[in-house]
């Protein structure tokens, strides 16, 4: 039979039975569940085109993975049957509409929390616990009834006398899955990819003492063998299995439109990250047993439910080339160029890759397939090549010995992973520096960002600072999208920035290890640019918080005959030299002083670092969490719980505007 199918779908079953032995038997998957996901719709695809192709033994006809034979089997009276999934609200639309077709337009659905765990049966017997069972291929399961028992939340007897099958899943909550595979690393053992693996890993043991270690818990949702005497509902029976005293999620709801379905995804994609533990999707449920048992199920998967599943947030992409770019301090960083991939909801075009020795630990090799990851607002990362994927056509990378921008050597300084250009001259390194000097916490000036910067310098019109002082009418004009308007509001700003006060131009300044807080710290020490570059070590010592690097990184700067001359320069450029600020260590009169913010949800002008150094400068206090000490809450697009704390503990909440305001003034 496979010898009839075409190579391409006999290629698709072969990984996804490697990928599913892998995830069911092994515990331990070798590409992400995305990954999977895909080649499983292309496959369904492929065989709708061509039904002929579709036979018993195709991924597409299977439940789970076979039981190891290390357990006793179980038999499952009435078969575990998968879930299908759907990725977009599309298809959960073309789900309502199956539904409605076969049982009519009155349907009511319950939204349930797709928990990241597998499927377990439990079978009481006359209200005593005696069986507990995996799911494994549908029909035939494993038996881990005396590793189930150490699961704390599970009742070892019943209030009644009642015999009954119930199902549901066995989970790893967060806290423990961090603590096991922090614990695993800390013994050079193979680290769990999720927390389904591990709780997959956890309960096929066959000494039930490790599993007690692993803290467990488990959530039902359905049931086998029950007494359906007076339930009617889906809803109803999750009340009844809950008056059992077993642990059912509390966070199921009733929707009557497709509209609370939604809004339920939303809400619940939101507070994903404060769940105790992982989800990895919305289960959506016809509610009316009637009209369950009317739509029934395929072969595979129930007719009456269906699983909406999360944007992935590890996905499979193809490198096609690192890119070396050259940053303001000479470091030379690799970033991957891929295909782009939707990662999280976002396309994802590009990967920071730190440095060399990642490079290398992950043996790289432009042409690869690489698994991306972003969770939330981090930057994208390359997680992991898929060697087993490699057609032999990849070409390794090795980095440059020489600045791509300048020529010259690359050094490795001691005690560093990066690569340096040590060439002061090297444009990159100018460029950067710029960009830098005009940047929100340093210099501030509006209009100058890194794309008129970047023209500037490359028409000569810009070579050091000093020049963005000379710069005029004409010159600006004839840049790429520059209007009078612009033009004339740019010239103001880069006047107006002259009055800044000193920290701004020290930290400007780009000198090694001063950050935004150390030229502040500067700045009201010695008060003037004189006085700083004419501090000794011992002056500059003695201010707190200055440390021995710190203090011979500006005596080295301060020492070079063209940084005298530069400040000369900008001396007669009519710049401020004198700390404006108070003496105390904040302005005590900013919305911010005294106060402990928090920031959540996505900013369109500021990352989370940037919103957090403007409060920081002007004395407020950022904390990750709300508590009751918080006093403000800012929140960006898409916040979530922290949001919805503050609106419930009635702490004040302002928007992205309201907080871009507040930094005017
Ligand atoms: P599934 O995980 O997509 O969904 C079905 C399961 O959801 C049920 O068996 C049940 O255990 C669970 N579930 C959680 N909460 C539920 C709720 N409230 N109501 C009902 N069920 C609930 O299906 P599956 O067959 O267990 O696994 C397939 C998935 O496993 C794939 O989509 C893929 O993501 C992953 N997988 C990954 C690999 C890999 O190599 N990475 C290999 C095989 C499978």
């Amino acid at each position: 039979m496979e010898d009839n199918l075409p190579a391409h779908v006999r290629d698709l079953r072969k990984w996804l039975n490697q990928y599913s032995y892998e995830y069911y038997v092994e515990d331990n998957p070798s590409v992400p569940d995305s990954e999977y996901d895909r080649l499983m719709q292309e496959l369904i695809a492929a065989e709708k085109a061509h039904p002929e192709w579709i036979t018993p033994d195709s991924p597409t006809q299977r439940v789970g993975g076979k039981p190891l034979k290390e357990f006793t089997k179980v038999t499952h009276e009435i078969p575990m049957l998968s879930l299908g999934d759907v990725f977009s609200e599309e298809e959960l639309l073309d789900f309502d509409r199956r539904v409605r077709q076969q049982v009519g337009d009155d349907v009511t659905y319950v939204c349930e929390l797709k928990i990241d765990g597998l499927a377990i049966s439990l079978t009481y017997e006359r209200g005593r616990f005696v069986l507990g069972a995996t799911r494994g291929d549908g029909t035939t399961g494993e038996d881990i009834t005396n590793n189930l028992r150490t699961v704390r939340s599970l009742p070892l007897t019943l209030p009644t006398d009642e015999t009954i099958e119930v199902r549901g899943e066995c989970y790893m909550p967060k806290k423990s899955f961090d603590k096991l595979n922090q614990q695993r690393q800390a013994n050079g053992e193979p680290l769990f990819a999720n927390p389904r693996n591990a709780a997959a890993g956890s309960l096929r043991q066959l000494d039930p003492k490790i599993t007690a270690h692993r803290r467990l818990a488990v959530f039902l949702y359905s049931a086998g063998t029950f007494n359906r005497e007076k339930i009617t509902t889906h809803y109803g029976l999750l009340q009844a299995i809950r008056t059992l005293g077993l642990p059912v999620n509390p966070e199921s709801r009733r929707c009557r439109t497709m509209q609370e379905v939604f809004d339920y995804i939303k809400e619940y994609t939101e507070k994903r990250d404060s769940l105790a533990y992982g989800i990895d999707g919305i289960v959506v449920k016809v509610d009316s047993m009637a009209q369950q048992a009317a739509l029934g199920h395929t072969v595979k998967t129930p007719r009456w439910m269906i699983a909406y599943k999360f944007p992935a947030e590890e996905v499979v992409s193809r490198l096609e080339a690192i890119e070396i770019s050259v940053g303001r301090t000479g470091a030379v960083t690799p970033t991957a160029v891929l295909t782009p991939v939707q990662v999280a909801g976002t396309t994802v075009r590009r990967a920071t890759l730190h440095n060399e020795d990642l490079i290398r630990e992950k043996d790289l090799r432009i042409g690869d397939r690489v698994v991306i990851h972003k969770a939330g607002d981090i930057i994208p990362e390359v997680v992991n090549v898929l060697t087993g994927q490699r057609t032999g056509k990849e070409i390794p990378f090795s980095m440059p010995e020489n600045c791509p921008e300048c020529g010259s050597a690359l050094v490795r300084l001691e005690e560093e992973v990066a690569l340096r250009c040590i060439n002061p001259k090297c444009p990159a390194l100018i460029r950067e520096g710029l960009i830098h000097f005009v940047s929100r916490n340093a210099m501030n000036i509006d209009g100058l960002g890194e794309k008129v910067i970047t023209q500037l310098f490359e028409k000569h019109l810009i070579h050091d600072v000093a020049d963005l002082y000379k710069l005029n009418f004409d010159e600006l004009i004839a840049l790429d999208r520059m209007g009078e308007k612009s033009v004339t509001n740019l010239l103001e700003a880069i006047e107006r920035s002259k009055q800044n006060s000193l920290e701004r131009l020290l930290f400007g300044l780009g000198i090694r290890f001063i950050g935004a807080k150390a030229a502040q710290i500067l700045a009201r020490a010695f008060h003037t640019m004189d006085q700083l570059a004419a501090a000794s070590m011992e002056q500059l010592t003695a201010v707190d918080e200055i440390g021995e690097k710190m203090a011979d990184s500006v005596r080295t700067y301060f020492a070079k005959p063209e940084v005298a001359a530069l400040i000369d320069e900008l001396k007669t450029a009519g710049l401020n030299m004198t700390y404006l600020g108070p003496d105390a260590p904040a302005p005590a009169d900013t919305p911010f002083s005294g106060k402990t913010v928090v920031l959540t949800g996505k900013m369109e002008h500021f990352t989370r670092t940037e919103a957090k150094k403007e409060i920081e400068q002007r004395g407020g206090n950022v904390t990750g969490s709300v508590s009751a000490s918080t006093d403000l809450v800012i929140a960006g697009e898409a916040a979530g719980s922290k949001l919805d704390k503050a609106k419930k503990w009635s702490i004040e909440i302002w928007d992205e505007a309201r907080f871009l305001d507040s930094l005017k003034d």
